[in-house]
């Protein structure tokens, strides 16, 4: 069957993985994705193969996968079982922080991976378990080279007024600055862009709107600004992060309600955002469904946000030529499209109503001055790109061109 890479995301309580085969086009040809997700808890294996076929598995008692290493023992386990003979020559990581330092995917070799361990308090909910997978990838494929590939790395093209604080230079010199994430999805969706569309490139905005959410502007193709910043809490509003916060309310918090740093980090992580305000979901899906007056309210929020920023990052790229909608929300929900869009004609973005009610790649109006786009975006095809070239991986289409 050849060569293969595989790419994992490793989270706090979750692996997700896709197998890519090397072998036609100048991509890697991705043939399964799946998870395993409840590691320590109610775990479940889902995988679904590029045939179409799905597989779902429950692990109960003692087949439970209590670690990392054990889930990722299940994983490999399915793929050597369904695809006999196909010889994994790279495994490309999702890394959440490449800190100040790194501005490209990188080999992980055991000094990059002491750095990336000095990186942990700056992101303390993810890059953890990032590395964990990575050693466990590490222990399952010994030999084969491992690619970092960061979500902050995209961003580092931004100017200093866009990812420092207003603090003293102290902070910004030992990395407290705005990083931005999502930046795996941004480089994709930029180099779809640059072939769809070469001239849109120059000045647009990206709306990652998933249960994760941020948006991005970019400048000839290069992130300019973020609306994430030191962590992936700021910006918009998410499933179940609060977005932009004023710090005086983390004040009160803290000097007035006598709340801990532990008590703070589990309400702006896991108890705001979409479901905090609604009370019925994390899920845009629920919250359309559904009459509760506080899912309206959230969803108001939501959309109210994303306008806001939307005006904030058109100021800083000086107009657009083209917006993109992405993420499970920003592909799927044509509501939260036409909601985002209204009334913008006076920055010349114009929906075709009909064009976003059939999912249409282009949806906004022939020719207004903003052309905006619906596309689908695909991380795990970036990391296994950038896992080629970092790991020196010749594909048969490379090997001839
Ligand atoms: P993640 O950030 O975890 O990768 P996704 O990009 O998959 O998340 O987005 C998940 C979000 O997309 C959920 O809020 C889900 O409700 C929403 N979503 C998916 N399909 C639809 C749909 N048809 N209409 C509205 N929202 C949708």
């Amino acid at each position: 069957m050849g060569d293969h890479i595989v790419t994992l995301n490793a989270g706090s309580s979750s692996i997700k993985f896709a197998l890519f085969a090397l072998d036609g086009g100048p991509w890697p040809r991705q043939v399964a994705i799946g998870q395993v997700e409840g590691i320590g808890v109610a775990p479940e294996f889902e995988a679904k193969v590029a045939t179409g076929d799905k597989v779902k598995r429950r692990f109960e008692g003692a087949a439970a996968p209590k670690t990392h290493d054990a889930a990722l023992e299940i994983i490999i386990g399915w793929l050597a079982e369904t695809f006999p003979g196909a010889k994994i020559v790279a495994v490309g990581h999702r890394v959440v922080h490449g800190g100040p330092l790194y501005s490209a995917p990188i080999l992980l070799e055991p000094a990059v991976l002491k750095v990336l361990e000095t990186f942990g308090p700056l992101a303390p909910l993810h890059q953890p378990h990032n590395l964990a997978g990575i050693a466990a990838a590490g222990k399952a494929f010994p030999g084969i080279p491992q690619v970092g590939c960061f979500d902050t790395a995209f961003h580092r093209t931004q100017p200093f007024v866009q990812d420092t604080f207003g603090l003293p230079p102290q902070y910004y010199e030992e990395g407290v600055r705005r990083y931005g994430f999502h930046g795996l999805s941004y480089e994709y969706i930029a180099g779809r862009l640059a072939e769809r569309d070469p001239a849109a490139v120059r000045r647009c905005v990206v709306l990652h709107l998933g249960n994760g959410a941020s948006m991005c502007a970019l400048r000839d193709g290069q992130s300019v600004a973020s609306t994430m910043g030191f962590s992936p809490l700021d910006g918009l509003a998410m499933g179940t992060r609060c977005g932009q916060i004023d710090p005086g309310v983390l004040l009160y918090m803290m000097q007035q309600k006598g709340m801990t740093a532990a008590e703070i980090s589990d309400l702006l992580y896991k108890k705001s955002g979409l479901k905090g305000m609604s009370g019925v979901s994390s899920d845009m899906r629920d919250l359309e469904a559904s009459d509760a007056p506080a899912a309206k309210q959230a969803i108001d929020y939501f959309v109210a946000r994303i306008r806001r920023e939307l005006g904030a990052l058109m100021a800083v790229t000086g107009g657009v030529d083209a917006l993109v909608f992405t993420g499970g929300i920003g592909s799927n929900s044509k509501t939260i499209r036409a909601r985002t869009l209204e009334g913008m004609e006076w920055a010349g973005i114009v929906l075709d109503r009909a064009a976003n009610e059939a999912r249409a790649e282009v949806i906004s109006a022939p020719g207004t001055p903003v052309t905006v786009y619906v596309m689908q975006t695909d991380e795990e095809a970036m990391i296994a790109r950038h896992t080629v070239r970092v790991a020196k991986l010749v594909t048969p289409a490379l090997a001839d061109a």
